[in-house]
């Protein structure tokens, strides 16, 4: 789950990472009133998007004046950002930061990530900052420095000291760049985030040091127990897709194609959308349903996939362990009757109960092709496409 900037800003400033001042605004009056705030003088104001990027898309903006800001917040909230890492979609801007102008003298570049691979946390550096991590790791690869976390020990004194002298800081910058790297791991650390990114973290004129910019993720499986953190959910900042299947407990994440997919497991949704693509289509969605799905939950499913206008035929792939090809049937039959399903569906069922499923599939007199096999299933997915999409 990602949070505004707004919002990491906070949590990691409790860590005691440095930030500008600043308030949200939600209003363009509001936001001319944080600037004066602050002073009524020069002043950043941000969009406050689940998105980098904002600054080459025209969200980012340094004010002279309350005036200024209040123009400039009427432009700016209500319209989508499109930026390079959203979709063509943009995010809405419901929302704005304002703060405080620094004067900056270098931008540094600073993420906390899990590898996989070494089963730690580890952090990315480049003493090259402002650039997206992307564009770093292809311009300037040199520059980036990685250093991985032993969960035993955790962030020792002797690898923030040296990582900093790695980014070329001296003096007093070093011992500023400690605390700030010892602060994030711990923000890390303690609530489950799965991402934290400061981008870019600025030595100032002054040669103090501030995080300009401030992004973190949360595993979405952890949210249970951070309640503070599951709190900061914003709605409006999602796949209205994917909030609808969150909702209802099913695993979806949206794609761009038009063939619908309702499959139980993990495993066998992957290879279902790798199949559908050998055959010559492309999947809508990923879905994994889970196991012992009900009539309801199927229905669920259904709802799901069908929010996407794009989807053309639906295809239902269940392998049943724990669930059911007699449940899934009923589900299929239960959504026809009612979400009145006017495009093709195709099921593929295997497993435990099989022969009750596709009997119930067969007397139901519903438009529904049934197939015995992965490769057939996918195949009459693709075959069953409107010829208008076909063709494309
Ligand atoms: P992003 O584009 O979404 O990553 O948004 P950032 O918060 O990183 O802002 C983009 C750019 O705006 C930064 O890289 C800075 O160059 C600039 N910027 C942001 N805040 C300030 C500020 O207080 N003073 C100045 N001079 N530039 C700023
Ligand atoms: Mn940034």
């Amino acid at each position: 789950m990602d949070i505004h900037e707004h919002q990491a800003k906070d949590i990691l400033a409790t860590f005691g990472v440095p930030v500008p001042k600043g308030g949200v605004a939600f209003s363009p009056e509001q936001a001319a009133f944080r600037c004066r705030e602050l002073g009524g003088g020069r002043c950043v104001v941000k969009a406050q998007v689940h998105s980098g990027g904002r600054g080459e898309a025209g969200g980012v903006k340094l004010c002279e004046s309350d005036s200024e800001v209040r123009t400039f917040a009427s432009e700016l909230l209500g319209k989508t950002l499109v930026t390079k890492q959203t979709d063509a979609n943009g995010k809405r801007v419901d929302r704005l930061w304002i703060e405080e102008a620094s004067e900056i003298a270098r931008e540094l570049y600073l993420g906390f990530v899990l590898d996989r691979k070494s089963e730690r946390i580890m952090i990315v550096a480049s003493g090259n900052g402002g650039m997206e991590i992307e564009d770093l790791a292809e311009e300037d690869p040199d520059s980036l420095v990685r250093m991985e976390i032993d969960p035993a020990v955790g962030l020792a004194q002797y690898q923030a000291r040296k990582l900093a002298f790695n980014l070329g800081l001296e003096g007093a910058q070093i011992g500023q760049m400690v605390t700030v790297l010892k602060a994030c791991y711990r923000a890390y650390r303690d609530l489950d985030a799965m991402m934290v990114e400061i981008n870019p973290l600025v030595v100032c004129k002054d040669d103090t040091l501030v995080a300009l910019d401030a992004k973190m993720s949360f595993d979405t499986n952890a949210l249970f127990r951070r309640a503070e953190v599951a709190a900061l959910r914003d709605p409006g900042q999602e796949d209205p897709r994917e909030s609808f299947a969150a909702d209802h407990g099913l695993a979806y994440v949206g794609l761009d194609g038009d063939i619908g997919c309702i499959i139980n497991g993990a495993g066998l949704a992957m290879a279902s959308m790798d199949m559908i693509q050998l055959a010559g289509g492309e999947p809508a969605n990923f879905l994994d349903i889970g196991g012992g799905a009900s009539a309801k939950r199927v229905c669920q499913a259904f709802r799901t996939v069908l929010s996407d206008g794009n989807v053309s035929v639906i295809l239902v792939n269940i392998f049943a362990g724990i669930n059911r090809c007699d449940w899934i049937a009923n589900g299929v039959i239960q959504a026809y009757k009612e979400i009145g399903i006017e495009i093709p569906v195709v099921v593929r069922l295997a497993g435990t109960n099989v022969e009750a499923g596709r009997k119930l599939i067969k007397e139901s007199g519903l438009p529904i092709v049934s197939a015995d096999t992965l490769a057939e299933a996918a195949e009459a997915a693709v075959a069953a496409r409107p010829q208008s999409i076909a063709a494309e």
